[in-house]
């Protein structure tokens, strides 16, 4: 085997001209050894080793190689990086911040994202602090915070070394599993989120006994059979039930709390919370389902006040309508009660209906997509940055110590809750009052009624 077999292995991916020859020429610098016994690599100049803080490494550029593959943008892009990432210890994902993020940056990062390797996103061509906007959208691809650099200029590129040299083992033979290792993922990211591939909605049936849970289940699936088996990730007890509606698939996760009602007589008002929070974990969206002769009761506000802050998208059932009597007061009463008590997910969606009878359970499938879409959504970093600038100046930041505190502009992180980052000097210091008007502001401009909303503050110097 080869010297070079032993080095830790840095791969330079992402699509044509964003710069990653120039940054390879960079990195390697004047050691332009070049091996290679990698199936594929017949160009030269794709494969060199590179000193990095005094660290050897072995490194690709992914550039050239999209010649020999296939027809489209993307499948060249993939083909000619699947080998190279497959075998990388650490991927160095170029953009080109000047061009912004664009739809094949997106394609290739949910890829990339799906390989779970550990990824540095790198912001190129973002010269003399150019771009700057762009290089925040780049927080959109999902693959942690990108790092402004100029590849051509040299700038960024010292810091970028020390980056990569603190991410990597020192040779193969020392290494740990290769997991998560080196992984790092921006704070207040959730891993789980953005690595699942899109496949069913996942909705949750959560609320108290005799609610009419089980009711509703069967009025949802109507003549469609229960699909019933292990299922990995469920818990023992739990059933996967699938549904579908005219837009597609959607799973309904943790049934357990339905079906072990049936064995437990005791406690089952805690149960009921505690069965909650496993279907919570597993869902993107969840139906609060309430029995609205009875108005809330604590245990509905404190399963509220769960789905809050794990984080998915509510929607409020009001069952058993058929036995209710003033019906607009009962709904604006409980609309209120949750509304006051959850002022973190304003303007969560309510559905009334009758699961016994099935009159309005027709609504609810709806209602459910609207709210995944909304917990889904995005806002452009120059949309939000607008709204941003005009939002300061109706309302100055306060004073904190007897200085005003400087917020500099926002970018939206991730979805699944919709999560924005605000940059400042002291950022850190800002009161939580004007972070509620930072948020309900996002939320009525956005449009992002009952879903949870994250502002997670950086300074900067
Ligand atoms: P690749 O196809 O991704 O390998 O991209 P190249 O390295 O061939 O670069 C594509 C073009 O972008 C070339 O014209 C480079 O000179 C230019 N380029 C690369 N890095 C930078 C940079 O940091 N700033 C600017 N402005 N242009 C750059
Ligand atoms: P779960 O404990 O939440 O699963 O509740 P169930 O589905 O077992 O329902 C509890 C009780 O409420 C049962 O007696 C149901 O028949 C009754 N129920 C469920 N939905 C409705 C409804 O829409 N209207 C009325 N009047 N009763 C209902």
């Amino acid at each position: 085997m080869n010297e070079i077999d032993q080095l830790p292995l840095v791969v330079i991916a992402g699509r044509p001209n964003v710069g990653k020859s120039t940054l390879f020429n960079r990195l390697v610098g004047r050691r332009q050894a070049i091996v290679s016994d990698m199936p594929g690599v017949t160009r030269d100049r794709k494969e060199g080793e590179a000193l990095l803080r005094g660290k050897r490494v072995r490194l690709i550029d992914t550039a050239g190689l999209e010649e020999a593959a296939p027809d489209t943008l993307y499948g060249r892009m993939r083909a000619s990086s699947e080998s190279a990432v497959s075998q990388a210890d650490l991927v160095l994902f170029c953009i080109d911040a000047r061009a912004g993020v664009t739809p094949a940056d997106k394609h290739f990062a949910a890829w990339l994202r799906r390989q779970n390797k550990p990824v540095l996103l790198l912001a190129n061509k973002a010269e003399g602090a150019a771009a700057t906007s762009e290089v925040l959208e780049a927080y959109s691809l999902g693959l942690g915070t990108p790092m402004a650099l100029s590849a051509e200029h040299g700038e960024g590129i010292a810091h970028l070394m020390g980056e990569i040299a603190d991410r990597l083992p020192d040779t193969k033979r020392e290494k740990a599993p290769r997991s998560d290792r080196n992984a790092r993922r921006d704070e207040g990211d959730d891993p789980e989120e953005d690595i699942r591939p899109a496949g069913p909605l996942r909705l949750a049936i959560v609320g108290r006994p005799n609610a009419g849970k089980s009711t509703l289940l069967n009025a949802l699936l109507g003549e469609e059979r229960m699909i019933t088996g292990p299922e990995p990730g469920l818990t023992r007890d739990s059933i996967a039930v699938a549904l579908h509606d005219e837009v597609g698939p959607i799973q309904l996760v943790d049934t357990a709390g339905l079906r072990r009602k049936a064995r437990i007589e005791q406690d089952l008002e805690r149960m009921s919370v505690s069965a909650s929070i496993e279907a919570l974990k597993m869902a993107e969206v969840v139906v609060l389902t309430l029995d609205a002769t009875l108005g809330v009761h604590e245990q509905d506000l404190q399963i509220a006040r769960l789905i809050e802050r794990e984080g998915r998208a509510c929607v409020l059932a009001l069952n058993k309508w058929d036995a209710v009597e003033d019906r607009a007061a009962t709904r604006q009463a409980i609309a209120d009660r949750i509304e006051t008590s959850l002022a973190q997910m304003r303007g969560i969606p309510v559905v009334t209906f009758s699961a016994l009878t099935g009159a309005g359970v027709q609504k609810l499938l709806p209602a459910v997509r609207r709210a995944h879409e909304v917990w889904n959504s995005r806002v452009t970093t120059g949309e939000l940055n607008r709204w941003f600038e005009a939002a300061l100046e109706r309302h100055q930041p306060p004073l904190v110590d007897g200085r005003r505190l400087k917020l500099r502009y926002m970018t939206q992180a991730k979805s699944r809750p919709p999560t924005f980052i605000l940059f400042g000097t002291r950022a850190e210091l800002l009161p939580d009052s004007y972070k509620r008007y930072l948020v309900n502001g996002l939320r009525e401009t956005f449009h992002l009624p009952g879903t949870p909303i994250r502002l997670q503050l950086r300074g900067t110097k």
